[in-house]
C-alpha cells in the first residue's frame, strides 16, 4: 500500500520532460512513468531522428510538445500527430527551447556533447535534473557545476555507478570519505588480447555482456573509455580528489559503486544491471518508489569478482585520468575526439584500436588553456572534433591500404 502510494507520489502532478526520450535511458524512464495509476504530466519529449518511436511515445503519453531534432523527419511527426494535443517542433534550437519549458523534473538523456546546451537550459531554470548524459560533465566540468550552483538546480546522477555512490555518500561527512570506487564490467572484450581487439567489428563491440544500452556508450564500454568518462564525471559530482577515485573491474555488474570511509567501512550499492533502478531513485528522490527490476539472488550468483583494470590493453582510462589532471580544455578535447572516433568506428571506417589512438593523438597535438565560459567549451569541442576527424581520416586511409 505504502509502495503504491509512492508510485503515485513520484509521478502524479509532476511536470516532467525527457530529453532523448527515444534512447535507451529515455525509454526506460517512460517505462517507469507508464506504470503508475496516476500519470505524470509530460511537458516535452525530444529525439534526434527516431520519428516512429517519438510518435508512439507521444500517442501514449500526450506531451505538450515533441521535438524531432532532425528536420527531415519533421513532416512525418507533424502529420502523425495532427489533431492531437501535442505540438511538434524541429531543429536543435527547438530541443533547447523544449528543455527551457517549465518542468519540475527533467531527464537529460541525450547522448554526447549535443546534450550540453539543452541540459544547461533545464539547469538554468533551476529544475531537478536527472543526469544520464555524462558527456555534459566531461566537456564542461566545473563550468557546468557552477551553473548548477548558481541556479539552485538539483542534479541527480543517473549513471549507475554515480547513482550508487550518491546513494551511499555521506555529504555531511565528506571529510570522512577516504575514496570512492567505480566498478566496470570490462565490456565484451574484457579477456581479449590487443591482437584480438584489432579485428573486432562494430556489431561485436556493441554487444555488451550485462547492460542493454545505446550504441555510443556500448562502444565506450568496450574500449573502457566509458570508465574514463565516468572518472571525470565522478570528480565533478563528488567532493573527492581524482587520485582518490578508483576503478575496479567487476565482470558481474552487481556492485555498482562503493564509498570507503576512514573507519574502514566500505559501503556499496548493489542491484541487477537494469537502469530502471537508478532512474527510479532519481524519480522518487529523496523518497523511493517500486521498480520492476529483477531482484538480486546473491545465493545463486554465489561469487563476485574484482580486479584492477589492465591499462596496457585498455589505455582509455589512463588517457582520461591524464586529461583530468591536465585540466583546462583537456577533458573537452578527450570527449570530442572520442565521439568522432566512436562514430568513425561505428560507420566501419576505422578499427577498434584506432579509437583510443585518435583520442591520444588529438590530446598530444593540443594545448589545454583554461575555459571561462560555455562558449569556450563549445569552441574547444569544435576544435577537438576537427583535429580528431583528421586523425580518423588518416586511420581510415591506413586501413584502406
Ligand atoms: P541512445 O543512443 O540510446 O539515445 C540517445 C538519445 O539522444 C536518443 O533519444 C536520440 O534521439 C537523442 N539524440 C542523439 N543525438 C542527438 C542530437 N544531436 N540532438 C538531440 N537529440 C539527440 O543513448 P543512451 O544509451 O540512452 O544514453 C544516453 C546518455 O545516457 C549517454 O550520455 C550515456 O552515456 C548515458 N548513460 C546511458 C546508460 C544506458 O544504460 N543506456 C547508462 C548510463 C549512462
Ligand atoms: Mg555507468
Amino acid at each position: 500500500m505504502a509502495a503504491q502510494a509512492m508510485t503515485a507520489r513520484a509521478a502524479a502532478g509532476r511536470r516532467i520532460s525527457i530529453l532523448g526520450s527515444t534512447g535507451s535511458v529515455g525509454c526506460n524512464t517512460l517505462d517507469l512513468l507508464g506504470r503508475g495509476d496516476e500519470r505524470a504530466h509530460i511537458v516535452a519529449l525530444t529525439a534526434n531522428s527516431n520519428a516512429d518511436r517519438l510518435i508512439a511515445q507521444a500517442r501514449a503519453f500526450e506531451p505538450e510538445l515533441v521535438v524531432i531534432a532532425d528536420e527531415r523527419r519533421y513532416r512525418q511527426v507533424r502529420a502523425a500527430l495532427a489533431g492531437t494535443r501535442t505540438e511538434v517542433a524541429t531543429g536543435s534550437k527547438a530541443v533547447r527551447e523544449a528543455a527551457a519549458l517549465e518542468a519540475d523534473w527533467v531527464m537529460a538523456a541525450i547522448v554526447g556533447a549535443a546534450g550540453l546546451a539543452p541540459t544547461l537550459e533545464a539547469v538554468r531554470r533551476g529544475a531537478t535534473v536527472a543526469l544520464a548524459n555524462k558527456e555534459c560533465l566531461v566537456c564542461a566540468g566545473a563550468l557546468f557545476m557552477q551553473e548548477v550552483a548558481a541556479s539552485s538546480a538539483t542534479l541527480l546522477p543517473v549513471d549507475s555507478e554515480h547513482n550508487a555512490i550518491f546513494q551511499v555518500f555521506d555529504f555531511d561527512r565528506a571529510e570522512a570519505v577516504e575514496k570512492i570506487i567505480l566498478t566496470a564490467s570490462g565490456g565484451p572484450f574484457r579477456t581479449f588480447t590487443r591482437e584480438q581487439m584489432r579485428h573486432v567489428t562494430p556489431a561485436e563491440a556493441v554487444r555488451h555482456p550485462n547492460w542493454s544500452m545505446g550504441a555510443k556508450i556500448s562502444i565506450d564500454s568496450a574500449t573502457m573509455m566509458n570508465k574514463g568518462l565516468e572518472l571525470i564525471e565522478a570528480a565533478c559530482l563528488f567532493p573527492v580528489p581524482a587520485e582518490r577515485i578508483d576503478i575496479l573491474v567487476h565482470a558481474q555488474s552487481v556492485v555498482h559503486g562503493l564509498v570507503q570511509y576512514n573507519d574502514g567501512s566500505l559501503l556499496a550499492q548493489l542491484g541487477s544491471p537494469d537502469m530502471r533502478t537508478p532512474i527510479a531513485y532519481a524519480l522518487a528522490w529523496p523518497e523511493r518508489m517500486p521498480a520492476p527490476c529483477e531482484r538480486l539472488d546473491l545465493g545463486a550468483i554465489s561469487s563476485l569478482s574484482f580486479e584492477a583494470p589492465d591499462h596496457a590493453r585498455f589505455p582509455a582510462i589512463r588517457l582520461a585520468r591524464e586529461a583530468l589532471q591536465c585540466g583546462g580544455t583537456a577533458p573537452t578535447l578527450l570527449n570530442a575526439a572520442n565521439e568522432v572516433a566512436v562514430d568513425s568506428f561505428l560507420s566501419g571506417r576505422i578499427g577498434f584500436l584506432d579509437i583510443a589512438g585518435i583520442v591520444a593523438d588529438t590530446l598530444a597535438e593540443s594545448s589545454f588553456p583554461s575555459m571561462t565560459s560555455i562558449e569556450d567549451v563549445m569552441a574547444a569541442d569544435g576544435w577537438g572534433r576537427r583535429l580528431a576527424r583528421q586523425f580518423a581520416d588518416a586511420a581510415a586511409r591506413r586501413r584502406g591500404d
